[in-house]
C-alpha cells in the first residue's frame, strides 16, 4: 500500500481518495507545485495535510482565518497528527514553544496568517527547520478584483524566491477561468499542475422563490424542513440581520447574529456557538463565513439578492460540506433589484467598474428568473456544461411558461407615453397602479387615469406585474435608474413593441414547500435507526463540551449515521466506518460500542 492511502485510511478512517485527491497528493509528494480548484466540501484539506505527513519535515500552511486555526489544529490533534499554528492572538510564551517545536522537527503542520511572512523573524524561522511544502489556502485572496482580497497575499510570491525546493499548493473554492490566471501569476505559479474539479454540488439543492413575506417564508422552511439543523441565514444589511435574528429567536428557533457592527468579541462568541453547538442558525452579512468547515451545515438562505453568481455560489456552498442532502433556498423580489441598481448607481469607482457590478448583478438576476435548470446555468457561469441536475426547483417543478408579450407591451408603452408625451419617470408601484387602474392619489394628481393604457391590465393581479416587471429586467427589455428605482426602457424596447419579439415569462411558481424533499440531518435515516442516531449525537455533544472543541471534530454526521445504520459489535467493524481512523477507536471506540449495545436493547426489548 502507498504511504500515502496508509494515512488516509489509518490516521484519517477513510477507505479511498475522492475525484483527484490521489494524483495532488502524488504531485506534492514528488516535490511539484499544484493549483487546485476544488468546491467547498470537495476535500482540499487532505491534499495537503497527507503530503506533509509523508514527507520529512513540517507542512506550513498559509492561511487568512485567524479565527479558525485553533479548530484547525484541534481537528488534527484529533486524529493524532502533530499540528500548530503561529498568529496574533498568541502570546510569547505560548509562540516561543510553537517554533521550538517547529525548529525541532516536532511539528507535521504549521498554520501560519500571511501577515507573519512580513515579520523578517519569521522567515528566519523558518530557515531553521525543514519544510516539507508551502500550503497557501484561501488563494483566491491574491486576486486584486475579487471579494476577498488581502494584501498580504501579494508578498506569497516570496516563498518561491526564498525556498525554490520547496514546493508548494495553492488552494480555492472560487475562482473562474481569469481568476485562475490571476492566481497563478501573482503567485508564481504558472509552471504547477492545474487541477480543475467539478464545480458541481451535487447534494445542494438550489431553490429561488419570489419574496412575499420574507421571514414568514424563511420560517416555514425552516419549520418544514430544517428542524433542529444548523443553518446560515444571508442578509445585505446589519439591520435586517438583526431583525431576522430576532425575528427567529422569537418563534423559538436559536439564532444568532453577526455583521461588522458588532463588537468583536460578540462576533467571535457567536461565531463560536455555532461551531459548536448543534442546530444553530446564524443571520450573517456576507462578512461570515470564509473558511468556516462546519461540515453539517443543511441550508444557507439568503433573504436578499446577492451581488454575483460567484458570491452566491461561495454563500450557498457553504452548506452540505459533509456530502449529505443540503438546501441552498433564495427569496428574491422586485426591490431587490431596485436597491442593487441604486447601489452600484451610488459606488463610488469609475464606469468600468460600475459596468462590472452590473454585468454581476444581470447575470444573477438571470439566474433567478431561468425556466431553465438553476445548477446547468450556475455550472455554465464557470465553464462547465452540464444536463438538467434533477435536484433544482425547476427541475423538480418546472415552471410553466406563458407569452407575455401583450403585458410587456402594455407595460413598455405606458412607460414610453409618459416619457415621451409628458417628460415623466416612475417607478414599478405607480406603473402597475395605473395598469390596474386604481385610482390613487397620485394617478388623479397627475391625471394619469386620463391616458391610453389607464386600467387595461386589470387581467393580472399586482403580484404578477410585479413579476412581469421583474422578468423584463431579468430579460435587459426594461431598466432601473436612480434612487427612486425609476424603470425606463432599453435598447431592446422597442422590438417588444412593434412585435417582432415575443417575450416567454415563467408563471410565478404556486406553494409548493409540501413537496420539497427533506434534506434534515436526522430525515434520510430509516425509522430504526433514529433512537441510535439521536444518543450517538447527545454523546457527540457532551465530549465536544467536555473538551472544548466543535462536535464535528469529535465525529462529524456522516459518521455518526455509518454507526447507527450498520450498527457495529466489535472494534474492528467499527474501525471500518468512515470517519473512525486509529486514534478515534482507540479513544471513543468502548463508548460508540456501549451506546450501540445499549440502543439495541431498547429497541429488541
Ligand atoms: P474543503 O476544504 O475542500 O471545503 P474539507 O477538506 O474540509 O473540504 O473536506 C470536507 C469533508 O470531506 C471533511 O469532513 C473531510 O473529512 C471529508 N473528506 C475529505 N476527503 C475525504 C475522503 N477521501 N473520504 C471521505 N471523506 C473525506
Ligand atoms: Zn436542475
Amino acid at each position: 500500500m502507498s504511504p500515502a492511502l496508509s494515512i488516509l485510511e489509518k490516521t484519517f478512517g477513510y477507505s479511498s481518495f475522492r475525484g483527484q485527491q490521489a494524483e495532488i497528493i502524488q504531485t506534492m509528494i514528488d516535490g511539484g507545485d499544484a493549483l487546485v480548484l476544488m468546491p467547498t466540501g470537495g476535500g482540499k484539506s487532505l491534499c495537503y495535510q497527507i503530503p506533509a505527513l509523508v514527507r520529512e519535515g513540517t507542512g506550513v500552511v498559509i492561511s487568512p482565518l485567524i479565527a479558525l486555526m485553533q479548530d484547525q489544529v484541534d481537528a488534527l490533534s484529533a486524529v493524532g497528527a502533530r499540528a500548530a499554528f503561529l498568529n496574533s492572538t498568541q502570546g510569547a510564551e505560548e509562540r516561543q514553544r510553537v517554533e521550538a517545536a517547529f525548529v525541532a522537527g516536532e511539528l507535521d503542520l504549521l498554520y501560519l496568517a500571511p501577515e507573519r511572512l512580513r515579520v523578517a523573524s519569521t522567515a528566519d524561522l523558518l530557515d531553521r527547520g525543514t519544510i516539507a511544502l508551502f500550503a497557501i489556502d484561501e488563494a483566491h485572496c491574491v486576486s486584486q478584483w475579487g471579494h476577498d482580497f488581502r494584501p498580504d497575499y501579494l508578498q506569497l510570491s516570496v516563498l518561491h524566491e526564498r525556498w525554490p525546493t520547496v514546493p508548494r499548493i495553492a488552494l480555492t473554492a472560487t475562482a473562474t477561468a481569469a481568476t485562475r490566471r490571476e492566481i497563478a501569476q501573482r503567485l508564481q505559479l504558472t509552471d504547477a499542475k492545474q487541477f480543475v474539479s467539478s464545480f458541481d454540488r451535487p447534494n445542494i439543492q438550489y431553490r429561488i422563490e419570489a419574496k412575499q413575506q420574507p421571514l414568514q417564508q424563511l420560517l416555514t422552511l425552516i419549520r418544514t424542513e430544517h428542524p433542529g439543523d444548523a443553518g446560515i441565514v444571508y442578509c445585505l444589511s446589519r439591520a435586517s440581520v438583526e431583525k431576522a435574528a430576532e425575528f427567529l429567536v422569537e418563534n423559538g428557533i436559536p439564532a444568532l447574529p453577526y455583521h461588522a457592527g458588532l463588537d468583536s468579541r460578540v462576533r467571535a462568541a457567536n461565531q463560536n456557538r455555532f461551531l459548536r453547538e448543534d442546530g444553530m442558525v446564524m443571520v450573517a452579512t456576507i462578512a461570515f463565513g470564509m473558511g468556516i468547515d462546519k461540515p453539517d451545515v443543511r441550508f444557507v438562505a439568503h433573504l436578499d439578492l446577492p451581488k454575483s453568481v460567484e458570491g452566491y455560489y461561495q454563500e450557498t456552498g457553504r452548506a452540505g460540506r459533509d456530502g449529505l442532502p443540503a438546501t441552498a433556498w433564495l427569496a428574491y423580489g422586485l426591490q431587490d433589484v431596485v436597491q442593487q441598481r441604486r447601489m452600484i448607481d451610488q459606488s463610488e469607482g469609475d464606469l468600468a467598474h460600475r459596468r462590472n457590478l452590473t454585468a454581476h448583478l444581470d447575470a444573477m438576476l438571470a439566474l433567478c428568473e431561468t425556466i431553465e435548470c438553476r445548477r446547468m446555468q450556475l455550472l455554465a457561469y464557470f465553464g462547465q456544461v452540464s444536463e438538467p441536475c434533477g435536484n433544482c426547483d425547476t427541475c423538480l417543478f418546472p415552471p410553466e411558461t406563458w407569452d407575455g408579450t401583450v403585458p410587456a407591451q402594455k407595460l413598455l408603452s405606458t412607460i414610453v407615453r409618459l416619457q415621451r408625451e409628458r417628460g415623466q419617470r416612475f417607478g414599478a408601484g405607480h406603473l402597475i397602479d395605473i395598469l390596474l387602474g386604481k385610482a390613487t392619489p397620485r394617478v388623479t394628481q397627475h391625471g394619469h387615469d386620463a391616458i391610453s393604457t389607464w386600467g387595461i391590465g386589470q387581467d393580472l393581479s399586482d403580484q404578477e406585474w410585479r413579476g412581469v416587471v421583474r422578468q423584463l429586467l431579468a430579460q435587459g427589455l426594461l431598466a432601473v435608474e436612480g434612487e427612486y428605482g425609476i424603470l425606463v426602457i432599453t435598447d431592446s424596447t422597442a422590438s417588444v413593441l412593434s412585435g417582432q419579439r415575443k417575450v416567454m415569462l415563467r408563471r410565478e411558481a404556486p406553494k409548493r414547500s409540501k413537496a420539497a424533499k427533506k434534506a434534515t440531518s436526522a430525515g434520510l435515516l430509516p425509522e430504526h435507526a433514529l433512537p441510535l442516531f439521536e444518543a450517538l449525537r447527545a454523546w457527540r455533544a457532551e465530549v465536544s463540551r467536555d473538551q472544548g472543541v466543535p462536535a464535528y471534530i469529535v465525529f462529524g454526521d456522516a459518521t455518526l449515521r455509518g454507526i447507527a445504520v450498520t450498527r457495529p459489535a466489535s472494534t474492528a467493524e467499527l474501525g471500518t466506518i468512515s470517519g473512525v481512523g486509529e486514534k478515534k477507536l482507540e479513544q471513543y471506540g468502548d463508548a460508540l460500542l456501549a451506546l450501540v449495545a445499549g440502543s439495541a436493547m431498547v429497541s429488541g426489548g
